[in-house]
């Protein structure tokens, strides 16, 4: 109320979005007398019930590598902005021949559920990683979170500012160097946002379909059909421009212009209705509904004849 009255006072257009915004963080957050605050937050561990913040998270991919040391690889990939280690969880049999796949998620700072699902398909594999057939088993695996200059502005006072220049930020230069130089070929590369529940694909900047459109379009569709079965949930499949806006320097034009990731998709996760504050009970269920997704688009891609994806032109390595 007093922030209503303080933009009423100014003339300033406003309205009210969530008025009890305690109801969407963490329990740990609400300092009433009726919850107990039970943990420290340096001993808080993932449990999807919840959005945790970057040393839990960090926390989490250590505990995986210590507890599968024999598929879980934690990297330093590079610094953030702010100093910070950028690191990566890689998960492999270190088989030679395996295709990559890469997952990335908060990208941007408000979508926190994109953090959750990366970290539960990480927690999945690495847990059933010896039982999951070869489709699973034969990839290798690389999730990453944190920074990035997508959906770009160039209002540098702009939430989506994408930087002077690209690949300005040492996040997506982290990135950038990653896939271009592990040596592995990607097949599929996902990166998770947040709220229109819609899975696309390039092109974004133009109208024109891409050479892949039709796989990316039949991939995409596995993918919405697995989500649909797993709890009901809708998401639109199509063009990023078709379903979204136009767009330019994004991740996903990048990945297959540039890394010719043949499988590259822009996945916007839950939810319409509360945006960037889902509900905490709905976290785990989209956790669950985009794993089956993902497992879906696994399979199928593993169907198609990979055209692009074993040979990154040499000119691209150095
Ligand atoms: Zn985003």
């Amino acid at each position: 109320m007093q922030m209503a009255k303080l933009f009423q006072g100014r003339d300033i257009p406003f309205e009210v979005i969530v008025s009890d915004a305690s109801a969407y963080v963490s329990p740990l957050r609400i300092r009433s007398p009726n919850v107990t605050r039970i943990r420290s937050p340096l001993n808080r561990s993932l449990d999807w019930k919840g959005f945790y913040p970057l040393h839990v998270v960090y926390n989490f991919l250590n505990n995986l590598e210590k507890t599968f040391p024999s598929t879980c690889t934690v990297s330093v990939i590079g610094r953030s902005v702010e100093g910070r280690d950028i690191k990566m969880l890689k998960i492999s049999n270190s088989d030679a021949n395996n295709t990559g796949v890469w997952l990335d998620g908060a990208t941007h700072a408000r979508e926190w559920i994109s953090t959750s699902v990366v970290t539960y398909i990480a927690d999945y594999l690495a847990k059933n990683f010896d039982s999951l057939s070869v489709n699973y088993t034969s990839k290798d695996w690389y999730y990453w979170g944190r920074g990035g200059t997508d959906h770009s502005s160039g209002d540098p006072n702009h939430l989506n500012y994408r930087g002077p220049e690209p690949f300005s930020e040492p996040e997506t230069t982290a990135i950038k160097d990653m896939i271009l130089y592990s040596g592995t070929p990607f097949k599929i590369f996902l990166s998770f946002h947040a709220c229109s529940e819609a899975i696309s694909f390039p092109w974004c900047h133009t109208a024109d379909p891409c050479p892949d459109y039709v796989n990316l379009l039949e991939g995409g569709t596995a993918m919405a059909k697995a989500i649909f079965e797993t709890a009901g949930r809708m998401y639109k499949v199509g063009n990023f421009k078709d379903i979204m806006y136009y767009a330019s320097g994004t991740s996903i034009d990048w990945s297959y212009g540039t890394a010719r990731i043949p499988f590259s998709y822009l996945v916007e996760l839950r939810s319409k209705q509360d945006r960037f504050t889902l509900r905490r009970e709905e976290i785990i269920v989209c956790c669950k509904e985009i794993l089956n997704g993902v497992k879906a688009l696994v399979e199928f891609a593993d169907k198609k004849k990979c055209l692009n994806c074993s040979v990154i032109p040499k000119k691209l390595r150095n």
